[in-house]
């Protein structure tokens, strides 16, 4: 187990979130539906960028496109490979 579960009298205890989970199934999949553990990364609406990070996609938004700023960027969050299909007119 990495650093960011710990065992408990209750279960398995997300250290990221503070939420107990049954069983380590359970909170491996709350893991990977709710924080960025794995193959998370943002796809940028304007410019169709993707960014490996919510850092780096904070980081482009207000280098690029301002008019976006306050925006939630979970909105773009997108998980497994970065499909290529994805294009923009
Ligand atoms: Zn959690
Ligand atoms: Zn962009």
């Amino acid at each position: 187990m990495s650093s960011w579960t710990a065992k408990t009298d209750s279960g398995f205890l997300c250290l990221e979130c503070g939420k107990v989970l049954a069983t380590k199934r359970g909170l491996k999949r709350h893991a990977r539906d709710l924080h960025v553990f794995r193959n998370v990364w943002y796809r940028c609406p304007v410019c169709g960028a993707a960014l490996q990070s919510k850092n780096t996609f904070c980081t482009h938004l207000s280098a690029y496109h301002k008019e976006l700023k306050g925006v939630d960027v979970e909105l773009f969050a997108r998980t497994g490979p970065p499909e290529q299909e994805e294009v923009l007119p």
